[in-house]
């Protein structure tokens, strides 16, 4: 049963198809001297995602989720037409969250003229999934660079699971006039995951049963190669190993990569040392899912 206020508060949700329109109501709102943030998406929403939007909510006064499955991101062989899509559960949780406005714009909103000119950013894109997936930070680059057109955002908010994505992205705030015209301020929020340590991720759905089941390992080999640093490891070799021999527990499972690097530049660094942080990051196949995931590991000082 739904109650009248969550009745209430679901017509309070506004959907929004067209950049002008977009626009055109998160300028008002800043002309009141209204905050905005935003949350980007692929749609097909989850807890992961619901944290995002409670977090936008807790400190803005307009709360845009966008919800578009952006073509330019996935390469010829990937899973853009079986990405799972379910546009009336994703409104009803971005109402729970707090979301005031949903951005649905159509592929031809996004790219009046095709996607002719792209956005890529070096330095940071050409490893790990810049490299098993070498189009894929153009196409988010130049996706995100256009919502934040759109939305104008106060404050952007994007998950850890996709860390490398992070990087990629505050980069391109850094270097973009776009964050001097309006003052986008990015915040990255922690992993939300399932009480097996497996992440929430939409392509979750794809698991077989058993897939499902055996996919809690990814995070069990991220701790594994976590807690040998927590206990002074300063060997990066030695960690990685202990991932992959916990991964190798797995036959079926295809690692892609199991690396422990710099956090700040995704290579490995010269000296593990105090006050830096050592990024983990898995990316696997079982069956034909493609799993990522990665924790952060502080060197204590
Ligand atoms: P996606 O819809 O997969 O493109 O993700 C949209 C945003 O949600 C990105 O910033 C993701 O990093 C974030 N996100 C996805 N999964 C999670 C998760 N399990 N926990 C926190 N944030 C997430």
């Amino acid at each position: 049963m739904i109650s009248s206020s969550e009745m209430q508060e679901k017509r309070d949700l506004v959907t929004v198809e067209t950049v002008d329109e977009m626009q055109s109501i998160v300028r008002a709102a800043k002309q009141q001297g209204h905050t905005v943030g935003c949350v980007p998406t692929m749609g097909y929403l989850h807890d992961g995602h619901a944290s995002l939007i409670r977090r936008a909510a807790e400190n803005n006064d307009l709360v845009v989720v966008s919800i578009f499955v952006n073509p330019t991101q996935f390469g010829p062989n990937e899973d853009f037409e079986r990405y799972p899509r379910d546009l009336e559960r994703d409104l009803n949780i971005v109402n729970q969250a707090g979301g005031t406005h949903v951005f649905v714009p159509s592929v031809k909103e996004m790219y009046p003229n095709g996607a002719r000119s792209t956005i890529h950013i070096d330095g940071i894109t050409e490893v790990l999934e810049g490299a098993a997936r070498p189009t894929h930070f153009d196409g988010v680059a130049t996706v995100v660079s256009r919502l934040f057109e759109a939305m104008e955002p106060t404050v952007a908010y994007f998950g850890q699971k996709d860390y490398q994505q992070t990087l990629v992205i505050r980069r391109m705030v850094e270097s973009s006039p776009l964050a001097s015209v309006h003052v986008v301020a990015i915040e990255v929020l922690p992993t939300m995951r399932e009480e097996d340590g497996l992440a929430r991720s939409s392509r979750n759905v794809y698991l077989s049963d058993t897939d499902r089941r055996d996919a809690s390992i990814i995070y069990a080999a991220l701790r594994a190669g976590a807690d040998l640093l927590a206990r002074g490891e300063h060997s990066l070799p030695r960690v990685e190993a202990a991932m992959h021999s916990r991964l190798c527990e797995l036959p079926r499972l295809t690692v892609e990569y199991a690396v422990a690097v710099d956090a700040a530049t995704l290579r490995p660094p010269a000296a593990v040392v105090p006050g830096m942080t050592i990024a983990l990051l898995i990316a696997a196949r079982l069956g034909s899912t493609r799993l990522i995931d990665n924790v952060l590991v502080p060197i204590d000082l």
